[in-house]
């Protein structure tokens, strides 16, 4: 694996590759890497002849309050682990060399109030967040033009806006979403899982718990949406120290769902202690509504 910390010089290398008519697999991440991010790694692995991963804590994406300082950056495990995925090249820029000095230029959506993608959910409660992810998404693909780019469900609305990205910037990548992994017990891996003792651990458990069990709600027939992110909130709060949002939501537009057509997303974010979880669950496709839905289509 080759280590490459300029911009400039991944480009050249890669145009090389690009000239040999070779594909290229991209893996964005903040390390700290855990099987989450190797399963993007080996799907990259799979689908390309060469698999840039970037390793990139990237400040602009963190609030004041939050734990830029304090990321975790076990970098030479890092490399280890991506060795043992025969990973072509590391990616691992300095903050200079991604935001030169100067005026910076910032990619983001428009702030259309309530319906921007960027304001909803974790949106609400990371003011800059997105913008952060977007900008730095933006660099990296400009300096790796990779065919495939590999994103992780578990920040489903990351992906989402990167997919508005590449389709509003007319990127010519293809964007795949794998779903989340987790451990055996169900929390889903997190690099700021380390930050958890045990008696968080077990705390933490709750979100994908009450996430699985309003899936299964829903798959044996509860329609109200309501009264189902009303008690699971209640039991939530109890185990979080701090619920932030928990909402059933359209998968596209990210919009409250009103109703249940299957293909809804169940998201969730809370802190245990000092640490914010977030989690998701999609809903699978619900049988008896595409009777329904061919049904009216038929009628209209
Ligand atoms: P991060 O290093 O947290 O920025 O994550 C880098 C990429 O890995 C993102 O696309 C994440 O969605 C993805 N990722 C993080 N955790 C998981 C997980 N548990 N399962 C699958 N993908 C993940």
């Amino acid at each position: 694996m080759k280590v490459i910390k300029n911009p400039k010089a991944l480009q050249k290398i890669l145009a090389g590759h690009r000239r040999g008519g070779q594909s290229i697999g991209f893996v964005p991440t903040m390390g700290a890497l855990h099987e989450g991010h190797l399963s993007l790694v080996r799907a990259s692995r799979r689908e390309n002849d060469v698999t840039v991963v970037s390793i990139f804590v990237n400040p602009t994406q963190f609030g004041p309050k939050e734990d830029l300082k304090k990321y975790p950056r076990p970098i030479r495990r890092d490399k280890k682990l991506l060795i043992l995925e025969k990973t072509d090249y590391l990616f691992l820029p300095s903050v200079e060399a991604m935001y030169p000095p100067g005026q910076p230029v910032y990619v983001d959506t428009e702030k259309s109030g309530r319906d921007s993608l960027t304001d909803r959910l974790c949106g609400k409660y990371r003011l800059g967040h997105f913008r952060g992810v977007l900008t730095v998404v933006a660099k990296l693909f400009n300096i790796v033009l990779p065919d495939r780019a590999y994103f992780g469900q578990k920040d489903y609305q990351q992906a989402v806006i990167v997919r508005r990205l590449i389709e509003d910037l007319h990127l010519n990548i293809f964007l795949k979403i794998l779903p989340v992994i987790r451990e055996k017990n169900g929390l889903a891996m997190s690099s700021r899982n380390r930050y958890l003792n045990h008696e968080e651990k077990m705390r933490a458990l709750s979100l994908s718990r009450e996430l699985f069990s309003m899936r299964r709600q829903i798959i044996q027939g509860q329609k109200n949406l309501k009264t189902l992110c009303r008690s699971a909130a209640r039991r939530l709060s109890r185990s979080l120290d701090r619920l932030q949002y928990l909402e059933i939501v359209d998968p596209v537009s990210l919009a409250p769902a009103q109703c249940l057509r299957g293909n809804e997303v169940v998201l969730a974010a809370g802190y245990v202690g000092k640490t914010r979880l977030i989690d998701n669950v999609i809903i699978p496709p619900l049988r008896g509504v595409k009777k329904r839905l061919s049904k009216s289509r038929l009628t209209r």
